[in-house]
């Protein structure tokens, strides 16, 4: 007899999001279409645990996509979140939370000297994008093939993250025009930097980077390539951006730049600073930011920038990140990648697992890649094949083979043993 399939409360969700929004979702990453699944729907998260609405559990590595670095629902967060509320949401002038989120932004981060707040991250790059052009009076930004900057225009050549996931080439609807500002490099290698700023002097205004790549799997900076950036930009009387909308407060509290000693001229951040609450930030050097109206000629505005909830968020998020954490969370996201690689490896799988602090990614490949190129090589029916055994297992990952993994502090032992379980299983799919 065959088995009669019991429709859950999922499938009637999907089926009406399906109806509404494009692709069943209100950002591309949440749809499951590149590992053949239905997506979850989600409706409650506590700790390192996610429940959907048929009330299954899983054990979360999506994390929000980056911001719940200390699991969903942290008690302390949701307080400052409820306390904020009760004074009445944005009221459309200063607020005392925005000059204390960003205070610990600026003492975590030196280099940012003055910061403004967005509300996401797009914003965030886009603006400072615009900082840079003003400054120098140019108009060529570089990015580098994979990196992920948000949806504006100009970012999303050869973009990462849900881009490459869905295999859009480019976005359709950017003019060829803006396109063309946009020189687009190999992730590591120093050399086409050096190069194609002799072809384009005096022309190059920027170089935006995820200091450590993270929208087409988690790919390391090579020893020495963010400083070859950073020498080459002031050499050329360019701005060096780094895209720390993943990487602050994730791979350190002071981010990449303090991770590796590099100091860029401008930094865009969002995720973590807010906690889980919508928020982007984009600061640097005092002279640059002093451009930005109304100090200066360069306009950048939004109706709910500094938040207060967001802003409570942040600064209760932030407060709970000591560095004694980052020492555990950094053991914890150890202890994962080491067990999946014995996993692997006692199941004969060839895979390469890339881990920087608490992000981490299992590329099914023999080799960890370098770059967008290398990483795009890796072999996406065993990723599906691995994604699915593990949501079955109660597991939840990234429902892509080019995004991170997000290992969070409410992730403990029994999460990593039960993921290891799983995955000693999963990977004989
Ligand atoms: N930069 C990076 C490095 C990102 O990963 C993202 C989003 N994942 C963004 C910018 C855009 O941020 P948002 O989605 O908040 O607009």
């Amino acid at each position: 007899m065959a088995a009669v399939r019991i429709a859950t409360r999922t499938d009637s969700f999907v089926e009406r999001a399906e109806r509404l929004f494009p692709g069943g979702v209100n950002s591309p990453v949440r749809a499951f279409r590149a590992v053949g699944r239905t997506p979850l729907v989600l409706s409650r998260g506590f700790g390192a645990h996610v429940w959907d609405v048929d009330d299954r559990q899983y054990i979360d590595y999506i994390g929000a996509w980056g911001p719940a670095i200390l699991g969903h629902g942290n008690p302390r967060v949701v307080e400052a979140v409820v306390t904020a509320a009760r004074e009445g949401f944005a009221l459309g002038a200063t607020h005392p939370l925005e000059i204390e989120l960003g205070e610990l932004i600026a003492a975590a981060m030196p280099s940012l000297e003055r910061l403004r707040f967005t509300s996401s991250g797009t914003e965030a790059v886009m603006s400072a994008i615009r900082v840079a052009r003003a400054a120098t009076g140019r108009d060529l930004i570089v990015k580098f093939a994979g990196g992920y900057h948000g949806h504006s225009d100009g970012l999303l050549v050869e973009a990462g993250s849900g881009v490459v996931t869905h295999a859009i080439p480019g976005s359709a609807g950017v003019p060829a025009a803006t396109a063309a500002q946009t020189i687009v490099l190999p992730y590591n290698d120093p050399t086409s930097v050096t190069r194609a700023f002799a072809a384009n002097r005096a022309r190059i205004a920027a170089i935006v980077v995820e200091p450590v790549a993270a929208n087409v799997g988690v790919i390391e900076p090579a020893q020495g390539f963010l400083e070859h950036l950073r020498e080459t930009a002031s050499a050329e009387g360019a701005l060096l951006v780094f895209d720390e909308v993943i990487t602050g407060f994730r791979v350190g509290y002071g981010g990449a730049q303090a991770r590796y000693g590099v100091r860029p001229d401008l930094t865009t951040l969002g995720k973590i600073i807010g906690g889980g609450m919508p928020i982007g930030a984009y600061g640097g050097r005092a002279d640059l930011m002093d451009g930005v109206a109304p100090a200066g000629p360069v306009y950048q505005a939004g109706t709910l920038s500094g938040h207060p909830l967001s802003m409570a968020a942040g600064i209760a998020t932030l407060a709970e990140l000591q560095p004694t954490r980052y020492a555990a969370l950094e053991s914890t996201a150890d202890a994962l990648a080491t067990g999946l690689r014995q996993a692997a490896a006692a199941a004969d799988r060839q895979v390469a697992i890339s881990r920087v602090g608490s992000l981490l990614t299992v590329f099914f490949r023999p080799d960890l890649p370098t770059d967008a190129t290398e990483a795009m090589t890796a072999d996406r029916t065993a990723f599906s094949r691995f994604f699915g055994a593990m949501l079955d297992r109660g597991v939840l990952l990234p429902p892509s083979q080019f995004e991170a993994w997000f290992v969070s502090m409410a992730h403990g032992r029994a999460q990593i043993d039960a993921t290891l379980a799983a995955a000693s299983q999963a990977f004989l799919a």
